[in-house]
């Protein structure tokens, strides 16, 4: 096996491992995500305050928290 074959490899080797990081960090974002508005199906991060929600349905649906977040429940 030539010079040329290792570098080959190393390359194809570097591209798997950045095409794994991206994705596993794409499903940690998806997994972050939990929260959705049920009115326009926007979603947050779980771990938004209730303030961020409230605001988001009084000012762009002008609707209560309860109605466009149905599931969401204070942490307790
Ligand atoms: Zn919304």
């Amino acid at each position: 096996m030539g010079n040329g074959a290792k570098a080959q490899q190393k390359r194809e080797r570097n591209a798997k491992n950045q095409k794994a990081s991206a994705s596993s960090q794409l499903k940690a974002n998806n997994a972050a995500k939990n929260i959705i508005c049920k009115t326009c199906f926007q979603t947050f991060l779980c771990t938004s305050r209730e303030k961020a929600l409230s605001e988001h349905a009084e000012n762009k649906h002008n609707k209560a928290i309860k109605e466009c977040f149905p599931d969401w429940a204070p942490p307790s």
